[in-house]
């Protein structure tokens, strides 16, 4: 893969070579000139690689550097944004995107990606294909990345989207529903069903903690270490896989039959400094129901509501509204002291989120403190909306290319 080594390369000859000092704005265009004046130089073999491998490095650095000096000048919310740093190789992920030249599917079973040619791809496209030939859909970039070993090719499609103004679907019954992920269950809903984790994820876990154990104790900077690192990744790309499957079929369920659905929010940041491997495993599922809820909704004419993150939603008792402060993650069941309720923790913990919307009547729009009870998104309504969906893991093929 020259090409993902190239863009690292470019990345490289820009970030120091170029006077950091100076208040020259460095845009796409002007690191372009300068590739352009400096590659037969810096990179005499830069013929050799797809035209579009730098020009995506570049693109990438440009906003990389408007994110750090918008930063700095306080133009840009959020934590503050470093400068930006070189890829490193085996520890930044290996990717890198078309978005002009002859990229997209052959067939059903190739892809065609310029200067690479033809690739085989482990799983056929025919969804996607269908869609491109008769303009459902229209293609935007293809990314090419690696995760553990394996290559994968994600399409950016462009599609238009009928967007419904209110719940439609015949199968839609309950009105509101609290979600706990867990760890044990992939989700506790507040109506008393249990999500059944994935077939085989258990197992997968098991194999997952013995992998990390073996890890840990190999020598840094052994052949040995190498290989468990793959290994490792290979394992940790199956679970994360089993997860984002189950979830994907339960936020699909969840936003065709209800017209709003309550999920917790993410744990800030270096407030939970558990870094246990349930913990770590929730929290990643947390971002992805939320991510996949946020599109979903707005494909079914549902609502999300997120709760405010200082939210104990573990903590309280969902009859009474006693809290128990001493709640620890070990205690599975919430008895309260109050009113006397004895209910399993995950349940008690999804009713609660059920009840934030009863409860509240005034609730702030995606706001960005965490000072507000709760947030909403979704719910965008309207006739027909042109909308991008990502087909990385949904729509798309995996491609297998043959590691070089
Ligand atoms: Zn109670």
């Amino acid at each position: 893969m020259k090409a993902a080594f190239a863009q690292r390369d470019a990345e490289k000859s820009y970030g120091l070579d170029g006077d950091l000092l100076t208040p020259v704005p460095w845009t796409l265009p002007v690191l372009r000139l300068a590739w352009n004046a400096a590659k037969r130089d810096v990179a005499p073999w830069w013929d050799e690689c797809s035209k579009e491998a730098y020009s995506a490095g570049l693109d990438q650095l440009a906003r990389a550097l408007k994110n750090f000096t918008d930063s700095r000048k306080g133009k840009r919310k959020g934590r503050r944004v470093g400068f930006p740093r070189f890829k490193k190789r085996g520890k930044a992920r290996d990717s890198f995107r078309y978005t002009t030249g002859a990229y997209g599917p052959a067939t059903d079973l190739y892809v065609k990606l310029p200067r690479i040619g033809r690739v085989k791809v482990g799983e056929p496209m025919g969804a996607l294909t269908s869609r491109l030939a008769d303009g459902r859909e229209r293609l935007g970039g293809a990314t090419v990345s690696r995760t553990a070993g394996r290559w994968f090719v994600s399409f950016t499609v462009g599609a238009d989207r009928d967007v419904p103004e209110r719940p439609t679907r015949r199968q839609r019954t309950g009105g509101t529903v609290g979600v706990d992920l867990g760890v044990k269950h992939l989700a506790v809903l507040s109506t008393g069903e249990t999500v059944a984790n994935p077939k085989r994820h258990a197992a997968a876990l098991r194999t997952l903690r013995r992998a990390s154990r073996a890890y840990a104790r190999s020598k840094p900077g052994s052949a040995g270490r190498r290989q468990r690192a793959a290994g490792l990744a290979t394992i940790h790309a199956r679970v994360a896989n089993q997860r984002r499957d189950g979830l994907h079929k339960l936020t699909t369920r969840l936003a065709r039959s209800h017209d709003v659905i309550v999920v917790e929010d993410l744990h800030v940041a270096g407030m939970v400094r558990n870094r246990r491997l349930a913990r770590a495993v929730s929290d990643t599922g947390m971002a992805e129901i939320r991510r996949q809820l946020t599109y979903k909704t707005v494909w079914y004419g549902s609502r999300l509501v997120v709760a405010d993150r200082w939210y104990p939603s573990s903590k309280t008792c969902s009859g009474c509204g006693w809290r128990n402060p001493s709640l620890t993650l070990a205690d599975r069941t919430f008895a309260c002291q109050s009113c006397g309720l004895v209910i399993d923790r995950d349940l008690n913990a999804a009713i609660n989120l059920r009840h934030l919307v009863a409860a509240s009547t005034s609730e702030t729009v995606n706001a960005r403190g965490a000072d507000h009870k709760t947030r909403m998104s979704g719910r965008v309504a309207g006739k027909r909306e042109p909308g991008t969906a990502k087909a990385g893991q949904t729509r798309s093929a995996g491609a297998q290319v043959p590691a070089a």
